[in-house]
């Protein structure tokens, strides 16, 4: 379970991006940040891998607060799945999914042989491994992005606009193979999106958000579509 616990974040200039946002992440479930452009999502979701650090409050992972968590520890914990992928350009498809676990000291064979399992899972095969990501596409490269996010076993996934730059016929598709993909890994999953249909479609529990990272609701789809 992530929870978040009074936790605030004013940037240098002042911007006020979260203010006093306390919620609960339950374990093994897809909690979807909703909300308008500048709300605060993604800054909230960036302070559970502490690429941002927050101002006060905390945010603890299973008891633990983030702040006492060694930095290496958390990318290894934490799964990490950005817009457009943010693929390696140079490297190839396997590669990329192995580079993570190669950085911590995994062995090449075996880091390759469980990329190659990553992309089975995510629905590619093998004659994607050697492509570059310039080869593949963007819905292509989106899955190599979550295959890499898994790379590491960890137990939470972040996920940020996940589906949002491919067309709506390939989101719909993704989307669906996530929920299956879902059903079997069993991630705690926090997820930002400015799409409502994608938080009602995924989302197992949807946290929308005002202007100034105030938490406005929190609530099932099914609560939420009965409002
Ligand atoms: P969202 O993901 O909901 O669009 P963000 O978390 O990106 O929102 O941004 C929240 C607010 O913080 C916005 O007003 C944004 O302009 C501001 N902001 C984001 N990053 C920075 C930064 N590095 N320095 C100053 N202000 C920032
Ligand atoms: P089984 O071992 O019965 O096939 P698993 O759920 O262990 O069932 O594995 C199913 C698939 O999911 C396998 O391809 C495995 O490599 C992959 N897998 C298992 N655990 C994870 C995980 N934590 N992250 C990503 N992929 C995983």
């Amino acid at each position: 379970m992530i929870v978040f616990d009074q936790v605030s974040k004013t940037y240098p200039d002042g911007t006020v991006a979260v203010a006093g946002l306390s919620f609960e992440v339950p374990n093994g479930k897809i909690t979807v940040l909703v909300g308008p452009s500048g709300c605060g999502k993604t800054t909230s979701m960036r302070m559970i891998n502490r690429l941002i650090d927050p101002t006060s409050g905390t945010i603890t992972l299973d008891g633990e607060d983030t702040a006492g968590i060694d930095k290496v520890q958390l990318r290894r914990k934490i799964g990490y799945v950005i817009q457009n992928a943010g693929l390696f350009p140079h490297r190839t498809v396997v590669d990329n999914v192995a580079a993570l676990p190669r950085l911590l000291g995994g062995k090449k064979k075996e880091t390759r042989e469980r990329a190659m399992e990553l992309l089975e899972l995510v629905g590619l095969d093998q004659s994607f491994a050697r492509k570059y990501p310039w080869q593949l596409s963007g819905g292509q490269q989106q899955r190599v992005g979550v295959a890499r996010a898994l790379a590491t076993d960890p137990p939470f996934l972040l996920m940020d606009e996940p589906f949002s730059a491919v067309d709506p016929i390939v989101r719909a598709q993704l989307q669906q193979e996530f929920l299956n993909l879902q059903q079997r890994i069993g991630k705690t999953i926090v997820m930002v999106t400015h799409d409502i249909d994608e938080a009602l479609i995924l989302g197992d529990q949807i946290a929308v958000l005002r202007q100034g990272g105030h938490l406005a609701q929190i609530a099932t789809p099914q609560e939420l579509l009965r409002a």
